[in-house]
């Protein structure tokens, strides 16, 4: 049994260290099976073993397993790992592919968003074709879609933090005009009409029971004059919308005979203010910018298709040719990830977030402060490629991706939280030390001095639930931990041996920003020496972001483990 141990360490340190950290008991097992066909006979025992080691593993830092597994001495082969590549576009011809990112500026990017923008991005980039940006801002009424005008340059900021050039920027609230101008070409050839149908009896008539709408029968000139009523707020909202014929035969209720321009009495715009009441939808306006900017490709989310069958109606009547499409599965945020516009006002109010860029959310600049790598999130997305399932944003997948690509730069530090200050005065004068020299990063050769004198500080947390046992502090020596700390000449350990991370009696204080609040602390002077946007690793907490530096404080936001 222990030898069965024995052998199966290695197996898990290995996956741990291939996922930043972390083993996963099915992939460790997987591979202890295919390597040893003895092992193939106990399966029950040898799942058993995986499951406890993966737990004890799991417990180690990074640097740890990486440790352990150098001095066990067995070797794995370096796996390369096969880069996924996008599908290629059809019809996509190198250089005159014109691609759009076409968000809704109601705040900042969130991660969802990170996928129509990383994709578009990408394809534009394989193909050497141009990018545009396109404000999709004619929802001046549904609360949540409501444009916020600081939002017009944050989405551009969070795009160019991604990485994503654009070529070019265009807002549709600009251009209603245009938009006027071809809704009045469509009546004018009989493909639209102005509706004055109440909104309920229509659906239940035409969608429901498949039945005709009657203004459908009303003439091109009666049309164009009831339009021109409509433009001039003649109507008021409700009393009538401008809908595309669709076939009378179509079958999607959510297609049929769609609504392109309606009425609002009291828009909430940030930019045409109330000047426009008359307001083309998305699809609308987003089918008139397409062809008009010349868009050959879009990628977009699944939930979208349907605009594609609307649209289409109207591309025929204009005799225009539809971009190539391509779909993905809706990208969603698990229900605990707050992204809704009116939800993040009230929580700002209430002093709940501290603004978009709070720790306990999703947006990009979130996951900035916190120290979330652009190259991870285009890492993550590209993973995921164009699959048409339906898929959670997965946090933790995303830090472990992050934490790969981190782990070897951050240097690492020592910060002890709710600290405990202890007397280490017998140790020490055992021990003969008084300065210890550590390393920056195990892969590192930088170190740096801390001289130590008879007080010392540890983690309220380690002091309460390791009181009395052997630990060892980080480079120093081991004690037997308590307010008053004895040496002890315990030298071996296990995986239940701690090492602590401490803090001497020369310190800076130190404010951890993390999801859950802020948790003071203290941490070693070397910290001082950082600057913002620094990534470190504090022992035994986790990685983090510096956010700002003082003259004898630092504030650190919380990556994660
Ligand atoms: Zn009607």
């Amino acid at each position: 049994m222990a030898d069965l141990k024995e052998r199966i360490i290695p197996y898990c340190l290995h996956n741990a260290i291939e996922y930043g950290g972390k083993a996963n008991p099915g992939s460790v097992l997987g591979k202890v099976l295919g390597e040893n066909e003895d092992l193939r006979k106990s399966v029950p025992e040898v799942k058993k073993v995986v499951e406890e080691v993966v737990k004890e593993v799991n417990k180690l830092s990074l640097d740890q397993q990486k440790d352990r597994l150098e001095k066990s001495g067995v070797k794995f082969e370096r796996k390369e790992k096969e880069e996924k590549k996008l599908p290629d576009l059809p019809e996509a011809e190198k250089g005159v592919v014109v691609m759009r990112m076409a968000p809704n500026p109601n705040g900042p990017l969130h991660i969802g968003h990170s996928r129509m923008a990383i994709l578009n991005d990408e394809y534009a980039k394989k193909y050497g074709g141009t990018l545009m940006l396109r404000f999709d801002d004619t929802d001046p009424k549904n609360e949540n879609k409501v444009p916020m005008l600081e939002a017009y340059d944050w989405i551009q900021e969070d795009l160019k933090w991604l990485g994503i050039n654009f070529d070019r920027v265009e807002t549709a609230s600009s251009r209603i005009e245009v938009y006027y101008k071809y809704f009045e070409k469509v009546l004018e050839a009989g493909h639209a009409y102005i509706c004055f149908c109440e909104q309920e009896k229509w659906s239940n008539l035409v969608r429901r029971d498949g039945g005709v709408c009657p203004c459908r029968s009303h003439t091109a000139q009666e049309n164009v004059s009831k339009w021109k009523d409509m433009v001039l707020w003649k109507l008021k909202e409700g009393e009538a919308v401008g809908r595309i014929k669709t076939d009378l035969e179509e079958k999607n209720p959510a297609v049929k005979d769609w609504v392109a321009f309606r009425t609002v009495d009291d828009p909430q715009h940030p930019i045409v203010r109330k000047r426009i009441k008359v307001w083309p939808t998305l699809d609308f306006a987003s089918a008139i910018d397409d062809h008009e900017f010349g868009i050959t490709h879009i990628v977009r989310g699944k939930d979208l298709a349907v605009s594609e069958l609307r649209q289409k109606f109207l591309y025929n009547y204009m005799g225009w040719k539809y971009p190539v499409t391509k779909v993905y599965g809706k990208f969603m945020t698990s229900d605990d990830l707050v992204i809704s516009k009116s939800k993040i006002q009230e929580g700002i109010k209430k002093g709940v977030y501290s603004g978009y860029d709070d720790p306990k959310l999703v947006f990009l600049r979130a996951l900035k402060r916190r120290g979330i790598l652009p190259q991870t999130i285009r890492n993550y997305i590209l993973a995921l490629g164009l699959s048409e399932a339906e898929t959670t944003v997965d946090l933790e997948i995303l830090f472990s991706e992050n934490r790969k690509l981190i782990d070897p730069e951050a240097n690492r530090y020592m910060v002890v939280l709710e600290p405990e200050e202890i007397d280490i005065s017998e140790p020490l004068k055992k021990s003969g030390k008084n300065e210890v020299e550590i390393k920056y990063h195990p892969d590192k050769k930088e170190t740096r001095k801390i001289s130590v004198s008879n007080k010392i500080f540890v983690s309220g947390e380690d002091l309460k639930t390791l009181k009395g046992k052997d630990v060892r502090l980080i480079d120093l020596f081991n004690v037997k931990l308590d307010k008053e700390a004895v040496y002890s000449k315990s030298q071996e350990f296990g995986f239940e041996t701690k090492k602590l991370q401490w803090v001497s009696d020369d310190f800076v204080k130190v404010k951890l920003v993390t999801p859950e609040g802020v948790k003071e602390g203290v941490g070693e002077k070397a910290l001082l020496k950082l600057k913002p946007d620094d990534m470190i690793q504090m022992l035994r907490i986790g990685f983090g972001r510096v956010d700002s530096v003082g003259k004898d404080q630092i504030t650190i936001y919380f990556a994660h483990k």
